[in-house]
């Protein structure tokens, strides 16, 4: 089958590999639509320390196909929480000590998902869903925990930092719980585009809550600087940077982390795509072939959200 393989930075092939074999519990999935995303991007720039450890390596996670044993349409999420470890058991499936490895390899003909996670994190598509709709489930279903972990009343703001894809789903996601959304930055394209997504664009200043998804040093800080005083601030992603305590000592500012997603996320995510509640197709700006992909995260379009990848 042809596979696009990951070498290095910036570094991307496509080859001809043996068909992965399945076995006890695997299950081995027809890639109808892979999706590019912004970690993958971000690892095609500079590599990734857990993803892309050994190299060469499969590449891509967010994926719609056919399980090639029943037929069935089948979506799956890049891991499963192994139910046995003391996170687990206290119900904080993200943080499963064994999470890893992460699957890996959707930008290819054919995918193995792994027993564990067809176990418990393979989800048939509804029948009306678009493949390439339906393989949002998994950045969604990390949109969903992030906007759990905001905590949001009914009626409170939230201000979303940068309207990507990311930014666009957790607008949606804080809009049907209930709260006024704003989205903060972007160009007006976008701006308009987040309207779409139960969003009102603003500077987002004085939010009971910020969720920060730009993933640069200075949307951290903008995110710390617009909540209000006793407001909670999300971070989306990982990065170092110096924070100034004052606001979080004498305004009692609330600071969270929010990473991945659990099985109930999964399944909450692939419902809120097929409800068609939003107008997620307007998230896939792009379709190209395996060897498109290189090119576009070298160089990615302006208008780029996701791309279709169609091996
Ligand atoms: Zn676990």
């Amino acid at each position: 089958m042809r596979a696009l393989l990951y070498y290095g930075p910036g570094d991307l092939r496509v080859e001809e590999v043996p068909q992965p074999e399945p076995g006890p519990g695997d299950v081995l999935v027809q890639v109808e639509v892979a999706l590019t995303d912004g970690t993958d991007a971000k690892a095609f720039r500079r590599g990734h320390p857990l993803l892309l450890a050994e190299t060469p390596s499969p590449f891509g996670h967010e994926f719609c196909g056919i399980d090639v044993t029943t037929g069935r349409r089948v979506v799956a999420a890049n891991s499963a929480p192994c139910g046995e470890c003391a996170p687990c058991a206290r119900g904080e499936e993200t943080l499963c000590e064994n999470l890893r490895p992460f699957l890996n390899g959707a930008y290819a003909e054919f995918l193995l998902v792994p027993a564990r996670i067809a176990e418990r994190n393979l989800l048939p598509v509804p029948p009306a869903l678009a493949p390439e709709v339906a393989a949002m489930v998994e950045p969604l279903a990390c949109c969903l925990h992030g906007v759990e972990r905001a905590g949001a009343q009914q009626g409170q703001t939230v201000a979303v930092l940068g309207p990507g894809p990311i930014g666009l789903m957790l607008c949606a996601a804080a809009k049907d719980g209930g709260a006024r959304v704003v989205a903060v930055g972007g160009r007006s394209g976008r701006r308009e585009l987040a309207r779409e997504f139960g969003a009102e664009p603003g500077d987002g200043r004085g939010a009971d809550v910020v969720i920060e998804a730009v993933g640069t040093a200075e949307a951290w800080r903008d995110a710390l600087e617009l909540v209000r005083p006793g407001g909670t601030v999300v971070f989306f992603g990982g990065r170092e940077v110096a924070v100034h305590t004052f606001r979080l000592h004498y305004e009692e500012l609330t600071l969270r982390g929010s990473f991945h997603h659990a099985p109930r996320h999964v399944r909450a995510a692939l419902a809120f795509l097929a409800s068609g509640a939003y107008p997620w197709e307007r998230l896939v700006t792009h379709q190209v072939g395996l060897e498109q992909v290189a090119g576009l995260f070298a160089d990615p379009p302006a208008d780029l959200l996701k791309a279709a990848v169609l091996p």
